[in-house]
């Protein structure tokens, strides 16, 4: 059996985080993405964009092309003015949903409150990606106990039958808009030890459906090279999939 088809098909994250600022650019970016990423054989493309501007994009998803939110609220509904609910997200064909990225976490999310989230986006049928990665680097390792405890804490509850429907996003917040990426060698050591503690929380066998994603200053020159080396299953990309760069990584990706 060839690499590839061990390795199976690649994923990658489009978060556009709070951009782009009108209808008419989002409709642009979004067919441009649309454009590359269909009739590719080994990437799964999902696009998310800001949550407004969801209900453009629906009835443009193909199975390898979906749309992803960046952010669902833990009820289904209710008196909670602002959030959204992991239902509404379904109804708007969204399949997808980020969870625990660092810029939520940075504004006061905690584990508890992501594996919240993550229950009941799982409940309601959604696939999440939930972001983790250490702030910072230290010479004794103790990111590595930050890691562990943020991946135990934010998976809290989840059930093994939805093992197959998670992406865990490994995101270093240093590596995360700065001027490179995590050197791909490292990358993989910290897929090997992602993968090692979620097998501890869930069984080696049971997590074998889980796909890890590595993000930070993901760039047309550098994507490939991250999923080859970093035995990574795919990328979640932030500022250049806003840009033409982003057919650029779905086609390196691609060519793996
Ligand atoms: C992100 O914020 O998830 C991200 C990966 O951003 P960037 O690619 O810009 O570093």
């Amino acid at each position: 059996m060839s690499q590839k088809k061990k390795r199976g098909k690649k994923l990658v994250v489009a978060n556009w985080k709070m951009n782009p600022i009108s209808v008419m650019e989002a409709r642009k970016i979004f067919a441009r993405a649309r454009r590359a990423a269909l009739g590719l054989r080994n990437v799964d493309t999902v696009v998310c964009p800001p949550a407004v501007y969801l209900s453009l994009f629906g009835k443009s998803i193909k199975k390898s092309f979906a749309l992803g939110a960046q952010d669902s609220f833990y009820e289904v509904s209710g008196s909670h003015t602002s959030q959204i609910s992991p239902a509404m997200l379904l109804s708007l064909d969204c399949s997808y949903v980020i969870l625990g990225h660092s810029e939520r976490r940075a504004e006061g999310e905690t584990n508890e409150i992501v594996a919240r989230k993550m229950n009941i986006a799982l409940a309601q049928d959604l696939r999440p990606i939930v972001c983790v990665g250490e702030r910072v680097r230290d010479d004794d390792a103790h990111y590595l106990e930050e890691l562990r405890t943020q991946i135990t804490l934010s998976l809290r509850g989840v059930q093994k039958k939805w093992l197959d429907r998670i992406v865990v996003a490994y995101e270093p917040v240093w590596a995360i808009g700065a001027t490179a990426s995590m050197d791909p060698s490292e990358i993989h050591g910290m897929t090997i030890f992602i993968k090692k503690t979620l097998g501890e929380l869930f069984g080696k066998k049971e997590i074998s459906g889980v796909r890890v994603l590595y993000g930070g200053s993901v760039n047309a020159e550098n994507a490939g090279h991250i999923v080859r080396e970093g035995m990574v299953d795919g990328l979640l990309v932030g500022r250049d999939s806003l840009t033409p760069d982003f057919s650029k990584i779905l086609e390196s990706v691609n060519r793996l």
